[in-house]
């Protein structure tokens, strides 16, 4: 794994116990002392090995695997993250028109549907509350299309899922709440291609 090689070429070079050879470039401008030992310490199970050993003869820690610039394993980067980040995006946009036409919707012209007086309501409590679910969900949209973003740079898995629950809770059209969940499942799905 990429983690724990990371995590002991560290150790290594901040203990001075460097795999490479001494003709690396990389470590022998400054890392040695001017009488390099000839020997040191296996990062893995600790015994005395020689200074240039790439492998160590007693557990067999491979040390070029941990050597910047070699072919590490690869981390796998799914594609899943972006196609559900797009998709993610989609139902914030979706929510975000919703939004802008329940701002601009006015009470009267939705009297058919709902009558305000059924709902002990004033028509301009009506315009009120139609004003203020197209703000909120206004707001859900610009979040889901953010966490969409982060989705599709696999970057920031916590946020991407944030955005993927506010593009669920915008509704967009009622597709843009499937659409957002469909995204926030393949986000899911992907969280290890994340880089956090
Ligand atoms: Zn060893």
């Amino acid at each position: 794994m990429l983690d724990s090689s990371g995590a002991i070429l560290l150790g290594a070079m901040r203990g001075g116990v460097v795999g490479e050879s001494v003709s690396d470039p990389a470590v022998a401008g400054g890392q040695q002392q001017p009488d390099a030992p000839t020997t040191r310490q296996c990062v893995s199970c600790g015994r005395a090995i020689n200074w240039n050993s790439n492998v160590c003869p007693y557990c067999g820690h491979d040390y070029r695997m941990a050597q910047p610039g070699q072919a590490a394993p690869q981390k796998e980067r799914s594609i899943l993250p972006v196609i559900g980040g797009v998709l993610i995006i989609i139902a914030g946009l979706a929510a975000l028109g919703m939004g802008v036409a329940f701002m601009a919707l006015d009470a009267q012209d939705i009297e058919d549907w709902v009558d305000p007086a059924e709902l002990d309501m004033s028509l301009s409590d009506l315009d009120d509350i139609l004003f203020t679910c197209g703000a909120i969900v206004i707001v859900f949209g610009v979040i889901a299309v953010l966490g969409g973003v982060f989705a599709i740079v696999r970057k920031h898995f916590a946020l991407a899922v944030v955005g993927g629950i506010f593009s669920i809770l915008g509704l967009g059209f009622a597709v843009g709440a499937v659409v957002g969940l469909i995204g926030l499942i393949l986000v899911a799905v992907g969280r290890r291609s994340f880089d956090g």
